[in-house]
């Protein structure tokens, strides 16, 4: 199936019945092709409201997840955002129709030449896709508007906490890697953080190191 009418119709469906409903989100939605992003495998359900395999053993999240992380974050257009776990690219060229710069890292160089390579085909000028590990953040580009984690981490990092800006956002999937997970948003305050509890999800690990394929 291509990114056609139907297709995006039904995708669209799916989206709002889970509960992404801003229409800035469901727009960018619509215009990002996910078929780009999900590589050979599994093309026919490019469209589908399911996670799907990518290389590097890791997955492509679920089009509900990606749009309700992206709800979280309250974006307006404005902000600088990073985000950690690059994957296929496809929930950094969301954030790319909503936010102003989007930073993107992974720890497999090759996901990262794989995403570069999208975003180049599509024009998205304003990613900048870096092979990292994304528990450390990145310092040099710190202060970040905006921070999403796309892999569960045991406590949101120090580093990343430490590299949001006062009245950021972060948004972070909490817990161990073979339970189920708690999205939680994180909001710097003048004097401290705020947590709220927003879902459960699953995510693969946030994982130490750079991958050995690096
Ligand atoms: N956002 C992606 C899906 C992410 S899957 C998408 O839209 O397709 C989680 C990703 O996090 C994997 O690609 C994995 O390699 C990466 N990851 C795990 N631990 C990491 C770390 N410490 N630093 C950077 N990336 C990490």
């Amino acid at each position: 199936m291509s990114f056609d009418a139907d297709a995006k119709m039904q995708l669209l469906y799916a989206l709002r019945s889970h509960g992404v409903t801003e229409e800035p989100v469901l727009h960018a939605m619509e215009r990002i092709d996910r078929g780009a992003f999900v590589n050979s495998y599994f093309p026919e359900r490019a469209y589908d409201d399911v996670p799907l395999p990518i290389p590097c053993g890791q997955t492509i999240s679920q089009p509900s997840v990606v749009g309700l992380m992206t709800q979280a974050l309250k974006l307006t257009g404005r902000e600088k955002v990073l985000e950690i776990g690059t994957g296929s690219g496809y929930q950094a060229a969301i954030l790319s129709q909503l936010a102003r710069r989007v930073y993107t890292v992974d720890r497999h160089r090759r996901l990262v030449a794989q995403a570069r390579e999208v975003f180049d085909a599509l024009d998205l000028a304003n990613i900048t896709a870096f092979t990292a590990d994304g528990s450390f953040g990145l310092p040099d580009q710190a202060p970040f508007d905006r921070i999403l984690v796309t892999a569960a981490a045991e406590d949101p990092p120090g580093p990343l906490l430490a590299q949001l800006r006062v009245g950021g956002i972060m948004v972070v999937p909490v817990g161990q890697s073979d339970a189920v997970q708690s999205l939680i948003r994180v909001t710097r305050t003048e004097n401290g953080f705020e947590y709220d509890e927003l879902r459960p999800v699953r995510f693969v690990p946030l994982v130490e190191g750079l991958a050995k394929d690096s």
